[in-house]
């Protein structure tokens, strides 16, 4: 199978077309031809390598009426992901061989992209023991990321544990950083807004204790540490601390956390409900400037799809979470490429080439040169549409970017050369 990929602009620079066989890119170059080829007219399209998300919520087994595997590797083909990690609190949890090879499986079934399971660092997410971490690395998922995402592994010692088992497995220990006992009750970020609102506080302390034990920790243990969703200016300078010291953490920042801050919460409308919530201006600059420098690796977008019941409530009782797969390299090109502080090889990086290092996956974030696997997307850069929730692929349509004007619209997703997306649909 040939295709031939006609007058694209990779990472943005001068214009080239691409030349795919069996899968992988065979040329880059002016004026190729190919007798037979399937050929896509890219004129003036930006090509990046296909996006990697760290941190995506499936819910499939368990929760299949807010998404599933099919309907959200769909979503992710259309963001122009090739490969997303599915976080474990799916019910049941992702805590054994079993249910990461079931999660797996599904995500080969769907083929849209690579669904690679996260397993979960607890049996149950209970935080009391540890969960069969080597059985999940050693099964046909070849799990490498681990995590309670949603929970903390607040216990010290298990953590401590968890990190030395990793280590073992060149694995990494994705930490959803929240000192529980300082957020009990909390609905949004803790400051002037939640006390005038009357909503409990969410502070930026509890995030940064956390943040600064588990460096100290991985240092400790020579262990890999990743820090899900940073979400404060506090976590960046620990963050640039620990690297400065050598200490192999890496960390991810959502897109909502570099767009929307706690003045979303002023209307109650419970779609701008997260974990860690939304912060304020001070910090989205600080993440902002953290992404850009690198200290923060990679975008990830927690994306976390809720049915209706659970998110069209009252705000107390909403469930925290909102989609990001679909509209995650829209938010990068406002808040990073137009403000000039990331260009289109900077976006491949952190939003690519890192977090594919970061999983240790094989085959994604490769750079766009002859003899890689053809993973890559088409993006128009110049084209801005207004979200609409209704359009999106995702079985769930709590997006906070709902009504609001974006740019960037992916036209075309390759994996392995296959087209998963074309002309901005689904191929299946
Ligand atoms: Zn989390």
């Amino acid at each position: 199978m040939t295709l031939l990929i006609k007058g694209a602009r990779p990472y943005g620079e001068d214009a080239a077309d691409i030349l795919v066989k069996d899968g992988r890119i065979a040329a880059i170059g002016e004026s190729l031809s190919a007798t037979g080829a399937d050929v896509v007219d890219a004129t003036g399209l930006v090509a990046l390598p296909g996006l990697v998300d760290l941190h995506t919520h499936l819910r499939e087994p368990g929760r299949e009426d807010a998404e599933t595997v099919e309907s959200g590797s769909r979503a992710a083909a259309l963001g122009g992901y090739t490969a997303v990690h599915a976080m474990a609190n799916t019910d049941p949890v992702a805590d054994t061989a079993g249910v990461v090879e079931q999660v797996w499986r599904l995500g080969q079934e769907a083929g849209l992209v690579d669904v690679v399971p996260v397993g979960a660092v607890t049996v149950g997410l209970s935080g009391e023991r540890l969960a069969e971490l080597g059985a999940m690395a050693d099964s046909a998922a070849r799990v490498r990321v681990f995590s309670d995402d949603g929970h903390c592994v607040a216990d010290p010692a298990l953590m401590r544990r968890a990190l030395e088992y990793v280590k073992a497995l060149d694995g990494v220990v994705a930490q959803h950083a929240e000192e529980p006992r300082l957020t009990v009750g909390a609905q949004m970020h803790e400051g002037d807004r939640s006390a005038r609102l009357g909503l409990t506080g969410w502070p930026a302390a509890a995030e940064e204790a956390i943040i600064a034990r588990d460096v100290l920790l991985a240092d400790h243990v020579g262990a890999r540490l990743h820090v899900c969703h940073v979400s404060t200016a506090g976590s960046v300078e620990i963050l640039r601390w620990a690297k400065s010291r050598g200490v192999q953490v890496t960390a991810e920042v959502t897109p909502h956390h570099l767009l929307l801050t706690d003045e979303c919460a002023e209307g109650y409308d419970p779609v701008f409900k997260v974990n860690p919530p939304l912060r304020t201006d001070a910090d989205v600059e600080a993440l902002r400037a953290g992404l850009a420098e690198g200290v923060i690796d990679a975008v990830a977008t927690d994306h976390a799809p809720h049915a209706v019941e659970d998110k069209e409530t009252e705000w107390a009782s909403a469930r925290p979470g909102m989609l990001g797969l679909e509209q995650a390299l829209s938010v990068v090109v406002a808040t990073m490429v137009e403000t000039g502080l990331l260009d289109w090889r900077g976006v491949a990086d952190r939003m690519s080439a890192r977090p594919a290092a970061i999983g240790r996956l094989d085959g994604h974030g490769r750079p766009l040169t002859p003899g890689e696997p053809a993973n890559l997307l088409l993006l128009d850069p110049g084209t801005r549409a207004v979200v609409d929730p209704a359009a999106l692929a995702s079985r769930s349509r709590n997006s906070p970017y709902a009504g609001r004007e974006l740019p960037g619209r992916v036209v075309a997703t390759f994996l392995r050369g296959e087209a998963t997306v074309l002309d901005g649909k689904a191929t299946r």
